[in-house]
C-alpha cells in the first residue's frame, strides 16, 4: 500500500513522518503525475486558500477529484476544508464530501485548543477505549453533514470536527501532530 501526502503547502511531512511510523509507503504528491500508483491521499493541514490556490496553478483540481471518486483521502483542518463542497466563500475547493464548513469557526491562533473527543468508529476499528485527543489549531467546523456523509466526532457543546463519506475522511483537528496514530490506522482501514 501506498498513500500519497498533497505537498503543496502546510504539514505534510508531519502526516509523511506518521505514516512511515505505522510502515507505511509514503510519496509526495505536488504534481497530476504523482498520483500514478497511489491507494490512498492525505490532504494536511495549512492554508486552505494557499493550497486551493497551489492546485489550481499545479493543474491538481481535476486530477484529485477524479482520484476521490476511486480512492480514499483524508483532510485534516485546512485540507478538509479542501474537501467539502459548501465553505460559504469562493475559493477553490474539490467539492468532493457532502459538507458544509466553517473556516476558523473557533476564533483566531490564539483560540488554538485540545480535548478529549469520544470517536466510537475509531475505538472499534482500532480496538482500543481511550478517547481520541485532538489538537485544533484555528480549525474550522463542520457545520453540516448531507447525503452519505456521516458524523464520526464532535466536541462537548456538539460542533462537528470529523466526519465520513464511504473512502472520503474529514477532521477539523491534526493527528499527525500527536503521538496517537489511530487515526492515521483508521483512514488506513477506508483504503481499498
Ligand atoms: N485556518 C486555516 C484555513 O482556514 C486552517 C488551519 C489549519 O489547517 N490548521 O485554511
Amino acid at each position: 500500500m501506498k498513500i500519497g501526502v498533497l505537498a503543496l503547502q502546510g504539514d505534510f511531512a508531519e502526516h509523511i513522518a506518521m505514516l512511515k511510523r505505522i510502515g507505511t509507503e509514503t510519496a509526495e504528491v505536488r504534481l497530476p503525475e504523482h498520483l500514478q500508483g497511489l491507494d490512498g491521499l492525505i490532504i494536511p493541514g495549512g492554508e486552505s486558500t494557499t493550497i486551493g490556490k497551489l492546485a489550481v496553478a499545479y493543474d491538481l483540481i481535476e486530477p484529485l477529484k477524479q482520484f476521490g471518486q476511486r480512492r480514499a483521502i483524508w483532510g485534516t483542518c485546512a485540507g478538509a476544508i479542501f474537501l467539502s463542497k459548501d465553505i460559504s466563500r469562493d475559493q477553490p475547493l474539490l467539492g468532493l464530501m457532502d459538507i458544509k464548513v466553517e473556516r476558523n469557526a473557533f476564533g483566531r491562533q490564539v483560540d488554538s485548543f485540545e480535548a478529549d473527543l469520544d470517536v466510537p468508529e475509531l475505538k472499534q476499528a482500532t480496538k482500543t477505549k481511550e478517547d481520541y485527543h485532538a489538537v485544533f489549531i484555528r480549525a474550522p467546523i463542520i457545520e453540516s453533514v448531507q447525503g452519505e456523509a456521516k458524523v464520526l466526532a464532535s466536541v462537548p457543546d456538539g460542533r462537528i470536527v470529523a466526519a465520513q463519506q464511504g473512502h472520503l475522511l474529514a477532521t477539523s483537528f491534526h493527528p499527525e501532530l500527536t503521538n496517537d496514530t489511530r487515526f492515521h490506522e483508521y483512514f488506513l482501514s477506508l483504503v481499498d
